[in-house]
């Protein structure tokens, strides 16, 4: 095994599915290098209010199906998805929509957004 993110140029996700991170001692975040984060450069949400995203304190069952419905259209389009997505398993996001699934749709136990 090489170093952390020395294949990094030839798979921007190389370091989620080999999980090499997870050795480190402090869970499967990524290093702060930019590489392993510029894919957010190009996210349809840049800008957006992260609220619509992130469920708020005390948020009603209608609020939040109006809210992540506005999530979820935004990310559709979004020319990141897959990688979205596929870092919010990697690192077990369990809150907010990532790659156009809610957290409970993430979830382990449903596990639906393997590919959107
Ligand atoms: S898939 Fe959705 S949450 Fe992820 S970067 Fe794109 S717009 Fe943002």
């Amino acid at each position: 095994m090489g170093r952390p993110g020395s294949d990094a140029t030839s798979n921007p996700q190389a370091p989620y599915v080999s999980g090499r991170f997870t050795s480190a001692g402090n869970g499967p975040v990524p290093p702060p290098v930019i590489h392993y984060w510029d894919w957010q450069l190009r996210a349809a949400c840049r800008g957006v209010d992260p609220n619509i995203f992130f469920a708020p304190d005390g948020e009603t069952r209608n609020d939040r199906e109006r809210r992540q419905r506005v999530a979820k259209s935004i990310c559709q389009d979004c020319p990141v998805r897959q990688l979205c997505l596929n870092h919010a398993h990697a690192v077990g996001e369990t809150y907010g929509v990532w790659g156009g699934y809610t957290e409970l749709e993430r979830s382990p136990r449903n596990r639906r957004g393997g590919s959107p």
